[in-house]
């Protein structure tokens, strides 16, 4: 993570997306996307690509981002969340997602992968989790299998089932966890490769607007660049790396949700009659004027 950005870069880039989201995110679109449970990818890439860019406050310069720091994620991630955590999980996954490679990959690797994401607004998935290994990735059962030609490895044969993977049905670019023949090791494979098999999205209680799904790999084939790092048997450390930066995004989106119901109902508690005067009078709440209505800067804008 770098130093970060400017304040006044942070504040406008938090004002771009509030005005993005209070155009193409409002209530109804919202209320509309949760009912259908529907993932709504055309607005991701958007906000993920040259539409609003968001994607560059996540990556470091030397790859073409704005190099955002560790506070600058946290409030662009805490706003994501304020207007909707399936969205904002939506986001998350190309950073969960690329995170091997930006903790575990050769130079050239992170600056052709982290570089696309830059230019492109490339969605990725990250593919840990199976059926029978979620929180214990030891027991994980995916294989990849050395392809060899003349005594030689030239790539990988990924074969294995993975569940719960956000942006599963939706990504450019999957990263996979498989046990080669060193050991736990993380792959890059690409939508479209042949014997992978995106599922049907789960239907679930929350976060409805995010895309989970399971992913399927049947012989898939990729090329021995296509393993993070170069060296077979890294993998489980790559994914410890990957779960300590993504858990301040996690933990901004908690944050996030909550301000943003703490938006909504405190003014709605100043307006409700319950046993002859509101419910705020009913509690001690000061200032509660001073409340603003949900996308304006809110109680988590504290100033440095
Ligand atoms: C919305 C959503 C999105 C997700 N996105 C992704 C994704 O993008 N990529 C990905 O790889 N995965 C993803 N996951 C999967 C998620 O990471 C797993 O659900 C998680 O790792 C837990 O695994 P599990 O569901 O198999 O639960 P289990 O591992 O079976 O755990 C079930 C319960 O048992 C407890 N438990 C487990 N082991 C122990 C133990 N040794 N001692 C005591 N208690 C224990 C756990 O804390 C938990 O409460 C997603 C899940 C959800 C719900």
């Amino acid at each position: 993570m770098t130093s970060g950005l400017d304040r006044e870069t942070l504040e406008l880039s938090l004002e771009a997306f509030r005005d993005f989201a209070t155009e193409k995110l409002p209530d109804d679109v919202l209320l509309d996307l949760d009912e259908r449970d529907e993932f709504p990818v055309d607005l991701v890439r958007e906000l993920c690509g040259s539409g609003l860019g968001i994607q560059l406050l996540f990556i470091d310069e030397e790859f073409g981002g704005m190099g955002g720091g560790a506070f600058d994620v946290y409030r662009i991630c805490e706003a994501l969340a304020q207007v909707d955590l399936g969205i904002a999980t939506g986001v998350l996954a190309t950073f969960l997602g690329s995170d091997p490679i930006r903790f575990g990959g050769t130079e050239e690797q992170k600056s052709h992968w982290l570089g696309r994401i830059a230019e492109e607004g490339l969605l990725f998935a990250y593919c840990a989790t199976e059926p029978e290994a979620g929180s214990d990735l030891g027991a994980l059962k995916s294989t990849a299998e050395r392809v060899e030609q003349d005594g030689e490895i030239v790539g990988y044969r990924i074969n294995g089932s993975k569940q719960w993977i956000s942006n599963g049905g939706y990504a450019d670019v999957y990263t996979v966890l498989a046990t080669a023949p060193g050991g736990p090791s993380w792959f890059i494979v690409e939508a479209g490769a042949e014997g992978l098999s995106p599922g049907q999205p789960e239907d679930k209680h929350g976060i409805r607007a995010s895309n989970t799904a399971a992913v399927g790999f049947t012989d898939v084939v990729v090329a021995t660049d296509r393993l993070v790092g170069g060296r077979e048997g890294q993998g489980l450390l790559q994914a410890q790396a990957v779960f300590g930066y993504t858990r301040l995004m996690v933990a901004a989106f908690g944050l996030g949700g909550g301000w943003a119901a703490l938006d909504r109902a405190i003014p709605y508690s100043t307006e409700r009659v319950q046993g002859g005067s509101t419910c705020a009078t009913q509690f001690v709440c000061p200032n509660v004027s001073r409340f603003p209505p949900p996308l304006g800067p809110t109680l988590s804008s504290t100033p440095l």
